[in-house]
């Protein structure tokens, strides 16, 4: 199979890397010449250019993923589909972007034969140079099927030879449910940053510093992420990160309350909750 990745960086690298990997032939378009440099030399695409026209100089593409950031995302389709339509003209066109609704009326807009999906994979790190192997294994990895179930299997398959379980999914369902098991956290780890950040006394916030430990680093790791990311999320998803950020703000007036008036019982049968209810989202 030919694939085209547009975006080569942490998530379009890895995925280069795991399909190059599997005997594919692939190729990248990136901004930079450097990243385009790079992923040939880790050996992630079998060519690659900055070039956008330059789709007519590479082999026609069985499938195009879109991996640049979200704000882009549209932008490049626009821009490449009379490349894609001259040169790959039966190409399937999907993307990762963690917001869907948007992206998918758009993207079917200017490619009839796009689906969308968000595989749920990431690390803290970002660009070609955090690109990694079996990022995907593992992982599950949300497609919004397509009018035509071809399509839809195609961009199934795709995840699937890199190791990722499939879930389908409506494209406003994905974004609700997103808004609060990923871009929520996000948000909540920031925030916890922040506060430990401003705490007033030099003294105390230097010894809080000191005694963090796993705890701290566990709980701060999505928050310590790219700010650019983040705040493309919150653009994108803003109406249903709004809502999730409403009710997290009553679950923690719950507890505060709970704690503010010695209520030590229901302290405990709220934890209880949280730690029965930790298993299905987690395990
Ligand atoms: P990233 O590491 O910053 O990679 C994005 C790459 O896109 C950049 O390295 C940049 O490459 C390239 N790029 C930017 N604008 C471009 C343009 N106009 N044309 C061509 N290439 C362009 O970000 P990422 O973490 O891989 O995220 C990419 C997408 O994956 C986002 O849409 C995000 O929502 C989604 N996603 C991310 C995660 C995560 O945890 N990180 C998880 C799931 C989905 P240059 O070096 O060439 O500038």
């Amino acid at each position: 199979m030919n694939v085209g990745i547009i975006g080569l960086g942490l998530i379009g690298g890895s995925l280069a890397l795991d399909l190059r990997a599997r005997g594919h032939y692939v190729w990248g378009i990136s901004r930079n010449p450097d990243t385009c440099e790079t992923a040939i030399a880790i050996e992630a695409v079998d060519a690659a250019s900055h070039d956008a026209m330059a789709i007519a100089t590479l082999r026609p593409a069985d499938i195009v993923v879109l991996c640049t950031p979200l704000d882009a995302i549209l932008p490049v389709l626009a821009a490449i589909a009379p490349h894609l339509q001259q040169h790959s003209p039966a190409a399937i066109v999907t993307d990762v972007g963690s917001v869907k609704a948007a992206i998918v009326a758009g993207g079917q807009a200017l490619w009839p034969r796009f689906a969308g999906s968000h595989p749920m994979a990431g690390t803290e790190q970002s660009g070609i140079h955090a690109a990694i192997s079996d990022l995907f294994r593992d992982r599950l990895c949300a497609v919004v099927p397509h009018a035509d179930a071809a399509v839809t299997a195609a961009v199934k398959t795709l995840w699937e030879s890199v190791g990722a379980t499939v879930c389908e999914c409506d494209a406003e369902a994905h974004d609700r449910a997103v808004a609060t098991i990923s871009h929520l956290p996000v948000v909540v780890s920031a925030s916890l940053i922040l506060t430990g950040d401003r705490i007033p006394d030099p003294q105390i916030r230097q010894l809080a510093q000191g005694l963090a430990s796993s705890g701290f680093r566990d709980t701060s790791r999505v928050g310590g992420g790219n700010p650019e990311l983040g705040r493309l999320m919150a653009e994108g998803n803003r109406t249903h990160l709004l809502a999730a950020i409403d009710a997290y703000r009553l679950t923690l007036d719950e507890l505060r309350d709970a704690i503010y008036a010695g209520r030590w019982t229901e302290l405990q049968t709220l934890l209880q909750l949280a730690r029965d209810a930790r298993a299905a989202f987690v395990e």
